[in-house]
């Protein structure tokens, strides 16, 4: 099963203020559009992205696209947001995608739960819809004045993502006489496609006048914080120096393992993945791959670090632990620092490595091998 996110960015959004077309102006930092493809993907069940962007935009939407494999590149759009939508469909018909999920660049608040609720529904609809109902009573106005109540009784409000399964929408995009037509779901159901109601949340709303900005930047700014613990040991072999932490300390041993067998910077590394829920290192670096024999762990930092870049998370502090007799680590443990921090790109002041001994009780109290604990706190 294959899905893919058409993102469609090529409205000019100038209801929003601010001189840039809304998608490519900044919330907490960072476009909107980026929140967007990065929120889309961070789903598990979502292959691909494409986004259809403004032919003017071209510049923009380079500067402020993530930077993902899975990111297709960008398709030009129409006049009319089904024309956008139809040049997006039109551009994944060879790869022809099982489903489709059609989200407005300017609802970077998607979550993974709303996406996979949208994904479930498709297993027994043609369309799924996001939307919310409503709980506020309805007024109509009559000449700026209250008028009659509207019933809101089965009234929803609609949002995105719309994901449909991909062949039925392309063959009702192409077939819709209405360029017009309010959104998917409308061109879906008009040709004879099921859309199932999805409840989504209100965090999920669209940024589309100025005052929506300051909402984006506070809800942008509302992050979670999560914890990550790693723990690795690797026994002693003969050698002459082990590395810890990235840092060579000569010794009248050395440690036995696949790569280099630092052990500290794995139990590290584990606690990022962890905090992540992204696995461990051996799932991203099977021991079974001759490749990694031998290979500096720097590797596997860099990379879990990477992947905390990409959900668009950000380490908080990390403190390592290492377990042994000998060798005396604390004269190492600025360097240490020095070395996690320039691999990780953050300040050394978030990084702490210390040790201690197990009294010589157990395997580290009879010199067989080191052990060492780290953990990793992001915020996401
Ligand atoms: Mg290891």
């Amino acid at each position: 099963m294959k899905t893919v996110a058409l993102i469609v960015a090529a409205g000019r959004g100038t209801r929003a203020g601010g001189g840039l077309p809304k998608q490519y102006r900044a919330v907490g930092g960072e476009p909107v559009l980026r929140r967007t493809i990065r929120a889309l993907l961070a789903s598990p069940l979502v292959d691909g992205a494409l986004t259809v962007i403004h032919p003017d935009d071209v510049a923009l939407y380079a500067a402020a696209a993530p930077e993902d494999p899975r990111l297709l590149p960008p398709v030009h759009g129409g006049a009319e947001r089904a024309l956008s939508v139809l040049a997006g469909l039109e551009a994944l018909a060879e790869a022809a995608p099982d489903l489709v999920l059609i989200h407005d660049a300017a609802r970077p608040f998607v979550s993974p739960r709303v996406i996979a609720d949208v994904v479930e529904a498709l297993g027994s609809h043609d369309g799924a819809l996001a939307a919310i109902p409503i709980v506020d009573a309805l007024r109509r106005e009559e000449g700026g004045l209250c008028g009659a109540p509207v019933p809101r009784e089965g009234v929803w409000r609609a949002q995105t993502p719309q994901g449909f399964r991909f062949p039925a929408i392309l063959a009702a995009h192409r077939a819709n006489p209405d360029p017009k037509a309010a959104d998917d779901a409308e061109i879906a159901r008009a040709a004879g496609l099921s859309v199932r109601l999805v409840e989504s949340e209100a965090e999920n709303f669209k940024i589309t006048a100025p005052r929506d900005f300051e909402r984006a930047e506070r809800q942008a700014a509302m992050r979670e914080i999560r914890v990550g613990q790693g723990y690795d040991v690797h026994a002693f072999a003969p050698g002459g120096e082990v590395t810890l932490c990235g840092v060579s300390i000569p010794f009248d041993k050395a440690l036995s393992g696949h790569s280099d067998a630092d052990v500290a910077m794995h139990a590290l590394t584990d606690a990022i993945f962890g905090a992540i829920a992204e696995g461990d290192i051996g799932r991203w670096f099977p021991p079974s791959d001759p490749q990694w024999k031998g290979a500096d762990s720097a590797i596997f930092l860099r990379k879990a670090m990477e992947r905390l870049a990409a959900r668009g998370a950000r380490l908080t502090n990390a403190d390592v632990t290492i377990v042994c007799e000998r060798p005396k680590i604390t004269p190492h443990a600025p360097a240490m620092i020095a070395r996690l921090a320039e691999i990780m790109d953050v300040e050394p002041g978030r990084i702490s490595v210390k040790a201690t001994t197990s009294e010589r009780l157990g395997f580290t109290g009879r010199e067989e091998g080191i052990a060492a604990l780290a953990l990793a706190t992001v915020s996401i």
